[in-house]
């Protein structure tokens, strides 16, 4: 009996441990596909989390003299709204970009990369969705002559919501009109896309319009009050545009006017020596899928490194 038990025991053991293990892998698999499958509804209408993180930082990542040059500088950190996917998908459209065009690459959510030493391994800066007062004074100085100086941006939806407003120059210069909100019910839509400068370099092989499903931004004006020049607007009549969340100051009707020219959601400006373009668009990572949108991406890149010319249009002479 008692050698009976002995055999027993490690028997029931095994037999529950053998239970507990099917079970827990079980509960695995169905936590897995409920939690997979609200990760797949939450695609179309996700908002964002708020990152409440008002830090600046003070070491620089270190940047491989491995890098290849000429070198891309995507830069991601957000103090306020976190666009996940928005921004994943971004960093590996540049990616592959900057292979395309022969170029290095590095990604970071580091602020203090902006400085005169390290901003000089670079030759582009993109701004991933950037949100929030992500630098300090002096490392905003130091992007501010960087850019003046020849260096080349681009900045792409959240880095315009009007986050960094306590960064002036930012803001008025380089971005310009001031971003007041985007539909929430529903959130991201189909519109249509209209190009507003044909002859523009940024806007060649681009079709006379087309159909991007986004988040749309509003702002206070259009981007020609602060010398920028509009590339593309939004056909408001072909999406809705009203928002209902409280907390925006523009709550209700958003529409900025009937024609697309009224409603500018793409520019470029000349800074100095530097260009930039700015893009509303890239609130979710479907619009790099997106065939024209990456020839867009692609135009806009050779416009602001000035590969397709120095002299190229799109800067007063
Ligand atoms: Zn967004």
């Amino acid at each position: 009996m008692k050698n009976m038990r002995l055999l027993v025991k490690p028997l029931v053991t095994r037999l529950l441990k053998g239970n507990l293990l099917s079970l827990l892998a079980l509960v695995t698999v169905v936590f897995g596909v409920v939690a997979c499958s609200e990760k797949t509804t939450q695609l179309e209408t996700t908002k964002t989390k708020v990152v409440e993180n008002h830090l600046h930082d003070n070491t620089p990542p270190k940047v491989s003299k491995w890098t290849k040059s000429p070198t891309v500088l995507v830069f991601s950190k957000t103090n306020e709204w976190r666009h996940n996917e928005g921004i994943a998908a971004a960093d590996l459209h540049f990616v592959r970009l900057a292979q395309k065009f022969n170029y290095g690459i590095f990604t970071t959510t580091n602020g203090a990369i902006f400085n005169d030493l390290d901003l000089k391994k670079f030759d582009v800066v993109v701004f991933n969705n950037a949100t929030g007062d992500v630098l300090s004074k002096e490392q905003e100085q130091s992007f501010e002559r960087w850019l003046t100086n020849g260096g080349a941006w681009i900045g792409l939806h959240g880095s315009g919501d009007h986050s960094q407003k306590d960064w002036q120059w930012y803001q008025s210069t380089l971005i310009g009109p001031k971003f007041i909100g985007h539909p929430n019910n529903p959130h991201l839509q189909e519109a249509k896309v209209v190009n507003l400068a044909a002859e523009h370099p940024v806007m060649k092989g681009i079709p006379a319009s087309w159909m991007a499903f986004d988040e749309w931004y509003s702002f206070d004006g259009v981007p020609q009050s602060y010398g920028l020049t509009p590339l593309a607007g939004v056909d408001e009549s072909t999406y809705v545009a009203v928002l209902n969340i409280d907390e925006f100051p523009a709550k209700g009707d958003l529409r900025m006017g009937s024609k697309p020219e009224q409603h500018p959601i793409i520019w470029s400006k000349c800074i100095g020596k530097g260009r930039a373009v700015y893009s509303a668009l890239g609130h979710h990572d479907r619009v790099y899928d997106d065939k024209i949108y990456s020839q867009l991406l692609d135009n806009a890149f050779t416009w602001v490194t000035q590969i397709n010319g120095a002299n190229s249009l799109g800067c007063e002479k």
